[in-house]
């Protein structure tokens, strides 16, 4: 009889970006590459080949179709005219039939074929002396890729067909892929990419779904079958974990479970320190899923409402009844307690499936956020005639991300009081005092916050980008995460200066980046004079934990400490130690 012997266990740390513990069977997703696998085919297998392609083909003109039109409603007919070029493309005889006849001599599958002859086309329209032909290069290329999806069908829409319990194992989840997870069967996800403030992090977070990024290689060392023990707090990985190991865990994921229904009972009470210094405790969410849990939690109202994600996960763009739906029953479901919409921070890793925008170098520092909404009025407008309508409830509040100059607000605003105009001459009502505030995550914007006030209600600091600009260290980037340091002298400076520019001016200052959801950093930012915290739901009940057994004098002192080192690792020392003092438990849920 054959023996089996039980696989080795194998242990990987990462990055844990949202906690909790699962162990289910690994379901390895295929990388979405677009780079063409060549594979021979018998002669028999050509009609099929051609078949394939003639549907991929099919498919894609149907959604350029689709998109044509929806661009055309949202940023009017001149830029829905850039897709006729597509059509073109796309319903190119010349260039389908050299595909076809191709196929038939080489016998090999349609994917490399395409690369092959698109590219060839491409680059010999590249090379025309007329502008208008030599342009057309990038719309072959762009329906190319277009195509190459179709065809990989079947592979993009793993996350879909996924239908037993398990953790999925990728090399790298786009924001929008995370989005579609279905909670009910994928229990964690471990990838190869990614960092601890990437936005499919923020989206692990928002579902509650442990989860360990950062891991390098995990995808060549999973295999289908192995079993998966995520921790996603403390960011383990253990790979067909032994029989001590998992006993070890099931005794954790009790003791965890047990600590959070003692935080659970925190719920109704106060987010205030020992010596009653109030520090309201905010939500920020993604999915308007997610709105049961803000109250659930124990957060009040919600301090950052990332709106672009209502365009990740559809294929078609919310129009303006559809968003107007969307911020009223946010609104709604906190009232009286405000909530913040954040206009649209679409651009760099946060794209609709079929939004164009041309290929950038640099997307994080490119056409992003404010300056994609000012360079499409019509896409902003939408937007903000949406909020303004909903904004009949009272307690909805307003604010733009990425702002870097003080033009980008006044612009802004501009276009704010056109939107009030048209809806006024409509006898459309609003509330005409709506707070506007602006993020505060580039450092211009941050050093010049004393110009940028007089035109704002409030501040809120994204420590996200903050941190990333500041230290040009990429936030999605696993192989720079050692550097991406929050407890850095420059950010604990430029905290420091927004807060006492705010107050100065009669502004509140709120912290909606990952520092905020960080229970080791919470008595810095106290101590530091911020006026609000805005947290995934799931992070609340530790933030609350935190304050209430915090003395609001100590907060100050260890701030004052930290403002005076020149040390990151000393100040991250000084905030560990608090918390390992006054709230050693939640060190158990998040290390
Ligand atoms: C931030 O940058 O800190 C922030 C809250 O915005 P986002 O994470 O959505 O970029
Ligand atoms: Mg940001």
């Amino acid at each position: 009889m054959a023996e089996t012997r039980a696989k080795s266990e194998i242990i990987l740390k990462g990055i844990g970006v949202s906690p909790g513990i699962a162990v289910y069977k690994a379901q390895l997703l295929a990388p979405q590459t677009q780079q063409a696998i060549q594979r021979s085919i018998t002669p028999e297998e050509i009609p099929s080949e051609i078949a394939r392609f003639n549907e991929a083909l099919t498919d894609t003109h149907d959604q350029i179709k689709l998109i044509q039109k929806q661009v055309a409603e949202v940023l009017g007919d001149e830029h829905a005219s850039i897709f006729d070029a597509h059509i073109l493309v796309v319903d190119d005889r010349t260039f389908i039939e050299d595909v076809i006849r191709t196929i038939e001599k080489d016998l090999v599958n349609v994917e490399p074929v395409l690369q092959a002859v698109a590219s060839r086309y491409a680059d010999m329209l590249a090379k025309m002396k007329d502008s208008y032909l030599s342009e057309r290069a990038a719309d072959i290329r762009d329906v190319t890729k277009r195509i190459m999806a179709n065809l990989a069908g079947e592979m993009l829409n793993q996350m879909a067909q996924i239908t037993d319990p398990c953790i999925v194992v990728v090399h790298d989840l786009s924001p929008s892929d995370t989005a579609s997870i279905d909670k009910k069967l994928v229990h964690g996800f471990v990838t190869d990419l990614g960092s601890a403030t990437s936005h499919t992090s923020i989206m692990a977070k928002a579902l509650e779904v442990p989860a360990v990024v950062g891991l390098h290689n995990i995808t060549a060392v999973v295999s289908a079958g192995d079993t998966i023990l995520v921790d996603g707090g403390k960011g383990l990985v253990f790979i067909n974990p032994t029989g001590y190991r998992l006993a070890e865990y099931e005794k954790r994921a009790e003791e965890q479970e047990q600590i959070m229904q003692e935080l659970g009972t925190l719920r109704d009470k106060p987010p205030e320190t020992q010596d009653g210094y109030l520090v309201p405790i905010t939500a920020n969410i993604e999915l308007l899923e997610e709105l049961d849990a803000v109250g659930a939690r124990g957060a009040k109202g919600i301090g950052l409402f990332r709106t672009e994600f209502l365009f990740l996960g559809s294929d078609t763009l919310p129009d303006e009844d559809a968003q107007t739906e969307a911020y009223e029953r946010a609104a709604k479901s906190q009232h009286p307690s405000a909530v913040v919409i954040r206009t649209l921070d679409l651009g760099a890793d946060k794209l609709p499936a079929n939004f164009e925008i041309p290929d950038e170098m640099n997307p994080f520092l490119g056409d992003r956020a404010i300056r994609l909404c000012l360079s499409r009025p019509e896409l902003f407008k939408t937007q903000l005639r949406a909020i303004l309508r909903a904004s009949v409830n009272d307690n909805i509040r307003m604010m733009y991300p990425m702002i870097s100059c003080v033009q980008e607000v006044v612009e802004a605003n501009a276009l704010l009081r056109e939107c009030m105009d048209e809806l006024r001459g409509k006898g459309i009502p609003f509330n005409e005092e709506i707070q506007i505030g602006t993020m505060i995550e580039v450092p211009s914007a941050a050093l010049i916050a004393d110009l940028i006030a007089p035109h704002v209600r409030f501040f809120s600091l994204g420590t996200n980008d903050l941190i990333q600009y500041t230290m040009a260290v990429d936030r999605g980037n696993e192989n720079v995460a050692h550097l991406y340091k929050p407890t850095h002298t420059a950010i604990i400076r430029l905290i420091d200066h927004v807060v006492k520019i705010s107050h100065r001016h009669g502004l509140w200052t709120c912290v909606c980046g990952q520092m905020a959801a960080d229970p080791v950093l919470v008595p810095l930012l106290i101590g530091l004079g911020v006026d609000e915290l805005s947290v995934s739901p799931s992070q609340a009940p530790m933030i609350k934990d935190v304050i209430r057994k915090l003395f609001y004098s100590d907060a100050v002192e260890l701030a004052q400490r930290s403002l005076a080192s020149s040390s990151a690792e000393h100040v991250e020392q000084l905030c560990h130690d608090m918390i390992e003092q006054i709230a050693p438990e939640v060190l158990e849920l998040s290390e």
